[in-house]
């Protein structure tokens, strides 16, 4: 059960591209599904059995049997806290060693977890969870959401995977005598926790047996697979990126409320030793809540948190990028253009209405009659150096001014007043610009 991480050891000439292609080049992939062995490729237990067949016995039970108002609170109750086994435990505990849980902690969420019986004990859904966010979107990613909605939901589970999901170290959990009690009992804590307790409290609390079998045992389990299987596909889908876009994962509301706080996925897959996933404090994170409740009254400590400055270069990272293609989509001043000496310039206005401000100068063609000062105040500064009046001398123009102005510029005036460093000459809107490295380098060179 224990994975090792593997060394890359690249004994040939031939640099390695990356990590993944390295590794998948180690291993054959598993032959395609076809007609004659799909039946050896389907996880017939866990896959058919308990994602199809279980489901499916559950609604025409459900159908049968009347749900009664007890029944149904303690359904969701149960559902609630058994589903922050897995949350605070199988994932922020276990998986991403978020923040230090007492032994008694520890002992309450492996016992809800098991409550939840959902994608078997502590160590394979950990080891899982490492493989999908070491490996994500690729083929080592168990739950690879590139694969499509329906893969990362429940097709993975259902059929084995062409590829073995990538290694992970999870010697921690080795070492964890309670990952391993559980891992141990597994089969016995799901009987007894998922099935025996919920059924009993329901039989014994109010005499409705059948119902705490359908409803608080079978129904909830299988709400609990569906909300643990959005975390691998619609949170991978739905919403934005405001992080990251390198990967599919996703920020969005719905998810979150699905999950109990998991669907700032985004955030997670960008910060996963964080404690939360909706790290601003309004955002709907219960998981984030319950774990800050525990470090409250002691059962928990260490709480972790990304530094702040580093998750807000994440964020301006992307609206950068955002501005980036926004400022692409614009049309800017044309460059490249002709140098001309004083006496040409005052020559060609004779033939056409040219203004010089700023050392470039304008052809106000088509724009006079437009000119909100009246077109007499253009008429007079035709041929001539128009600069200070344009900056105040006349009037100070305002920044849209600016920016129409400099989109009229048909050459530079030899001799003319400096425009590139000077703040003032810039066109506003290009004062501050997006520019990649790769830009700047070329500049240097
Ligand atoms: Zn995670
Ligand atoms: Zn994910």
């Amino acid at each position: 059960m224990v994975a090792e991480v593997d060394a890359v050891v690249n004994n040939d000439a031939e640099p390695i591209k990356d990590h993944i292609s390295y590794l998948l080049a180690q291993e054959q992939p598993r032959p395609p599904i076809t007609w004659n062995n799909w039946w050896t490729e389907v996880y017939w237990g866990q896959g058919v059995a308990l994602m199809i067949i279980m489901p499916l016995c559950t609604f025409v039970a459900a159908y049968h049997t009347p749900l009664c108002t007890n029944t149904a609170i303690w359904m969701i109750a149960y559902g609630l806290i058994s589903g922050m086994g897995m949350t605070a435990g199988y994932h922020r505990l276990w998986a991403h060693r978020s923040y230090n849980a007492t032994r008694v902690l520890e002992y309450i969420l492996a016992l809800l977890a098991a409550a939840a019986a959902v994608e078997g004990p502590i160590m394979l859904w950990v080891t899982r969870h490492r493989a999908h966010h070491r490996y994500t979107d690729t083929e080592l990613d168990p739950k690879n959401a590139s694969r499509g909605f329906f893969w990362a939901h429940l097709g993975w589970i259902l059929v084995k995977p062409r590829r073995e999901p990538g290694k992970v170290d999870v010697s921690d959990l080795v070492k964890n005598d309670i990952v391993m009690w559980q891992q141990r009992y597994y089969p016995w804590l799901v009987l007894t926790m998922a099935v025996a307790l919920p059924t009993l409290v329901a039989g014994i609390g109010w005499g409705d047996w059948k119902g705490g079998l359908v409803y608080a045992t079978s129904l909830r389990v299988v709400m609990l697979y569906q909300a643990d299987a959005c975390i691998n596909s619609l949170a991978h889908r739905l919403g934005e990126t405001p992080f990251d876009d390198k990967h599919t994962p996703r920020d969005h509301f719905i998810t979150a409320l699905l999950t109990l706080g998991e669907g700032y996925h985004n955030f997670h897959h960008q910060f996963p030793v964080d404690y939360r996933n909706g790290y601003k404090w309004y955002q709907f994170d219960p998981t984030k809540w319950f774990i800050w409740l525990c470090s409250n009254v002691g059962l928990a400590s260490h709480l972790k948190r990304f530094p702040e400055n580093e998750i807000c270069k994440g964020m301006l990272t992307m609206e950068l990028k955002r501005l980036r293609k926004k400022q692409e989509e614009l049309v800017w001043p044309q460059g490249g253009l002709p140098v001309v000496d004083w006496v040409t310039y005052q020559s060609q206005a004779e033939f056409r209405p040219l203004l010089c401000i700023a050392g470039f100068i304008h052809n106000l063609e088509g724009f006079m009659g437009d000119h909100p000062g009246g077109e007499h105040l253009l008429r007079k500064h035709i041929g001539k150096d128009a600069t200070a009046a344009f900056f105040g001398g006349v009037y100070n123009h305002s920044n849209a001014a600016h920016n129409l102005l400099a989109m009229k510029r048909v050459g530079i005036l030899h001799g003319g007043m400096p425009h590139i460093t000077e703040e003032k000459y810039i066109p506003p809107s290009q004062i501050l610009r997006v520019t990649h490295v790769k830009e700047l380098s070329n500049q240097v060179h």
